[in-house]
């Protein structure tokens, strides 16, 4: 642990990550300045009101020359991009810039091993699953990160077994050390081009992770992704695919006729079934997979790692499951605010089975591989929100016409629940801006109007 005792530090951007890095620099004797850009009546009160509890200096409204030239090292927030003019002159200041994940692990690498997930799909999911099974089998090992909670927050709760840790690439950017124990890469999809400035940078980030790893860590690598399959590193690789053949006899783990497997040490084992998962989808078997690993690696039997990965259920607002109301299932996917998600959720469930309720603030993304998804997964499709007319045009110029339109959430639930052709997933494939206040919010609405239907079909018919 570094000695902060009178060091100057700016923390530029006040978010959660921002106050929880204040938090722990001001108790170690840091001298600490938070500077905002937004003006303070921007701010969440929140916020500002444990901001306000800290003994640090704050400006808002801009960064200032002094917060750069004043402090000796200067921390960010995932929100800054890096042609920011704020970076730019960081750089002309020669000021070290770092990612609060790059702080956490200069401070406990030598303490507590990480797990650290990335990829462009699946964090959250596959970063709660790893933490949940090693909690559940008695390792102290919190998830944190990306995921909601700041990893600096996770460093004053007493000795952990290790730190599951979900990394974006904006961290990613400003961690020039970071190394973790056991590193996963799930997939690489074109995303946040405009925050890197294009897609090599983000390959680049991502691939940091590895390049730093030492020979007595792991690199858990997506297979079946060239792109990650591919990524340089001294660490030990561990493959995961879901193709049975090619991870027959060497290290990693797979999928051979619908069981999830691992080899390790010469060993073969079996976990479970894909069926006995609780999450579903191809999508969440990739997630599991990589989760195995990860235990498997932090010395977990596959009996404990059986034992807990089905009993896992799926993060809210993620191919969740609600309720069955009159006999037709619910599922809430509303964190689906592209197509590409939006087409996972489809894929997960049966060909011809499906109701979909998409729509929402338009992103005016091309809709021809959704719709070639919805004419292969879908019995019905209720439109809700702006992106409705473009969405009903679409469809119908590709030939499907089992359009239904809905002016709110509420009606779209009633019309699904009586059209009784199959489960009704909500997965927009837009923002939730148009109707609501952020994706949460949406799939809040949308799981409490299940739930009144269900209330409504069980009380006795006048
Ligand atoms: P992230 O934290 O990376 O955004 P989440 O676990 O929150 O990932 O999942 C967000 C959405 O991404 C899910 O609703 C699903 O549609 C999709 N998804 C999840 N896991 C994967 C995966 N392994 N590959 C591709 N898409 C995925």
């Amino acid at each position: 642990m570094a000695d902060w005792n009178n060091k100057k530090v700016s923390i530029l951007g006040l978010g959660r990550s921002g106050i929880a890095a204040a938090s722990y620099l001001v108790k170690r004797g840091a001298k600490v300045l938070v500077s905002e850009s937004q003006p303070k009546d921007k701010i969440n009160p929140k916020l500002l009101a444990e901001l306000n509890a800290l003994p640090v200096e704050s400006e808002f409204g801009a960064h200032s020359e002094r917060c750069l030239s004043w402090s000796e090292l200067v921390i960010t927030s995932p929100g800054i991009p890096p042609h920011a003019d704020v970076m730019l002159r960081a750089k002309a200041h020669r000021r070290e810039v770092i990612s609060d994940v790059e702080l956490a692990y200069r401070e406990c690498k030598d303490t507590v091993p990480f797990i650290a997930v990335t990829g462009t799909n699946g964090k959250s999911t596959t970063t709660a699953l790893i933490s949940y099974i090693l909690e559940k089998a008695g390792r102290l090992a919190p998830a944190c990160g990306n995921i909601g909670v700041p990893i600096l927050s996770r460093l004053d709760s007493g000795p952990l077994d290790f730190l599951v840790v979900e990394v974006s690439s904006y961290q990613l950017q400003y961690s020039p050390t970071f190394a973790p124990y056991i590193g996963i890469w799930l997939n690489l999809t074109p995303d946040h081009l405009d925050w890197h400035g294009g897609l090599d940078p983000y390959i680049e980030a991502k691939r940091s992770m590895f390049a730093h790893q030492e020979m007595e860590s792991y690199a858990i690598l997506n297979q079946d992704d060239s792109m990650v399959a591919t990524t340089r590193t001294k660490a030990e690789l561990f493959p995961f695919t879901l193709l049975p053949a090619a991870n027959r006899g060497i290290q990693g783990a797979y999928l051979e006729d619908g069981f999830l497997c691992y080899s390790h040490n010469a060993r073969t084992r079996v976990v479970c079934n894909q069926n006995d998962l609780r999450i579903i989808g191809k999508h969440n078997i990739e997630n599991a997979l990589a989760a195995i690993s990860a235990c498997c690696l932090a010395g977990l039997t596959e009996k404990e790692i059986e034992q807990h990965l089905c009993t896992f259920k799926a993060l809210e607002h993620r191919l969740e499951f609600v309720e069955t109301v009159d006999g037709v299932d619910f599922y809430n996917d509303s964190k689906a605010t592209n197509t590409d998600s939006a087409i996972k959720a489809l894929e997960s469930f049966p060909e011809k089975s499906v109701v979909l309720i998409a729509g929402g603030k338009d992103k005016g993304t091309p809709l021809s591989d959704l719709i070639q998804s919805i004419k292969k997964y879908a019995l019905g499709v209720i439109l809700i929100g702006e992106a409705k007319e473009r969405f009903e045009r679409a469809l119908r110029e590709a030939g499907f016409n089992d359009i239904y339109v809905a002016a709110t959430m509420e009606e779209a639930v009633q019309i699904g629940g009586k059209l009784k052709k199959g489960p009704v997933l909500l997965s927009p494939a837009c923002a939730s801006f148009d109707m609501f206040r952020d994706f949460e919010d949406r799939g809040r609405v949308f799981k409490d109007l299940v739930r009144a239907r269900a209330r409504e079909m069980a009380s006795p018919r006048q």
